[in-house]
């Protein structure tokens, strides 16, 4: 077999096989890291062109919650993890009955609806935006409260602003609920922000911590747009930042790669969200850092030792989004972006994610600039986001 141990912990070695729960982009950079390191992969995911699909090892075609195909999973994977906030908690149960989940469906579950998520913040005492939990219509606060302007967010699966509606006041505030279908919503204040962080770290079984350096992220229509790193702005609240995000990771007993967003608003921070899985302003990592996130990830649920976050180089990730297609009208059909603009940078490096079909708001790829100089990062990014038509 392949266990071993490092000081009396059980470790799976390659050739193992490792399960991965979705076939995202996520998933891809996972089964890249994996494979680098002599693992084999099987993703799940009920998509035939996933993108982490295409490069498993095996991609098993199957909803996530196909009891046949996640008993499969479970039997012929040493260690399994996901990707993908949205796997029924209950899937991550089962498949723990019989084999290593990393991390747990109770981190999963919390992380995954917005109440439980902000409730656990707020009894472990940690700072979140004030918020109100709504189940009924009764429930949204009159004019007048001090939470309007505010934004509207379903409870569940919810990602890059989906699911999420801007309200100035209580009608608008009922509007917007009855368009979700009256399902259980978070009203949250609307905050002026500073900026804005987050940060990505691995905790083991053991609970030993290895966190990336802080990354300043901007937005644009509730989607990840730019990330700085490291960041600007003081470096207190960066420092803070990472003892926060430890301190989540720490109050959930988590176990996997986690990344919490926070909001700086009034020179102090807040803690946003959480997603129990790498995260797309960690992507930097894979550029910049002597570890990954990915390969943090491969690590914590082999048991190997957490590797060494230390960024080598200043870095900026710019998202590419289905947006920069352009439409031939003439055909009916998508042509590509002006790539040869990106290439040109020695300092870039591309990922496209494989995906077939661009779609506005779509995550198809991204590129990160490094150089020695934070700010000639930043100024040669920009220049390719602009080349490239991004956020026009
Ligand atoms: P998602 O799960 O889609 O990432 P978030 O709650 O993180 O949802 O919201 C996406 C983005 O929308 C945030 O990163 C931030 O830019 C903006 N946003 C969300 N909530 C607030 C808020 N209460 N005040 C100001 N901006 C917000
Ligand atoms: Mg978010």
């Amino acid at each position: 077999m392949n266990h071993s141990s490092v000081e009396n912990h059980p470790v799976i070695l390659p050739p193992a096989m490792l399960g991965m729960l979705g076939g995202g982009q996520l998933g891809r950079f996972f089964v890249v890291a994996a494979h680098e390191m002599g693992y084999l992969v099987t993703v799940l995911d009920p998509d035939v062109n996933s993108p982490a699909g295409k490069i498993a090892d095996l991609h098993i075609c199957a909803a996530f919650d196909d009891k046949a195909a996640l008993a499969k999973l479970a039997n012929s994977c040493a260690a399994i993890t996901t990707e993908f906030e949205n796997v029924p908690a209950d899937s991550l149960s089962f498949l723990a009955e019989t084999t290593t989940v990393r991390p747990s469906a109770y981190s999963v579950a919390i992380a995954q609806h917005r109440v439980s998520e902000k409730n656990f913040l707020k009894q472990a005492g940690l700072p979140v935006a004030p918020y109100v939990v709504v189940n009924q219509v009764e429930d949204l606060p009159v004019d007048g409260s001090d939470i309007y302007p505010a934004i509207l967010k379903v409870a569940r699966f919810g990602y890059d602003g989906k699911g999420q509606a801007r309200v100035k006041n209580q009608h608008e505030a009922q509007l917007a609920f009855m368009q979700f279908e009256r399902e259980e919503c978070v009203l949250e204040k609307m905050l002026k922000l500073d900026y804005e962080v987050s940060v990505v770290l691995a905790r083991d079984s053991q609970g030993n911590v290895a966190t990336f350096p802080t990354s300043e992220n901007s937005h644009l229509n509730g989607i990840l747009d730019v990330s700085i790193v490291p960041a600007r702005g003081s470096d207190s609240i960066s420092h803070q930042a990472q003892k926060l995000a430890i301190q989540v990771a720490e109050k959930l007993d988590y176990t996997g790669v986690i990344g919490v967003e926070f909001f700086v608003c009034n020179g102090e921070l807040l803690v946003n969200e959480m997603a129990p899985r790498p995260h797309n302003s960690g992507h930097y990592t894979i550029d910049a850092c002597v570890t990954n996130q990915f390969e943090q990830q491969v690590r914590v649920m082999t048991g190997l030792p957490l590797g060494s976050s230390r960024q080598h180089s200043p870095a900026v990730m710019v998202n590419i989004l289905g947006d920069i297609w352009p439409l031939d009208v003439e055909n009916q059909s998508q042509l590509e972006p002006a790539w040869q603009h990106a290439f040109a940078n020695t300092q870039l490096k591309m990922h496209l994610y494989g995906k077939q079909q661009a779609r506005s708001g779509r995550k198809m790829g991204h590129f990160t600039v490094i150089n020695v100089s934070r700010d000639e990062a930043i100024k040669q990014a920009m220049q390719v986001r602009a080349d490239l038509n991004i956020g026009n």
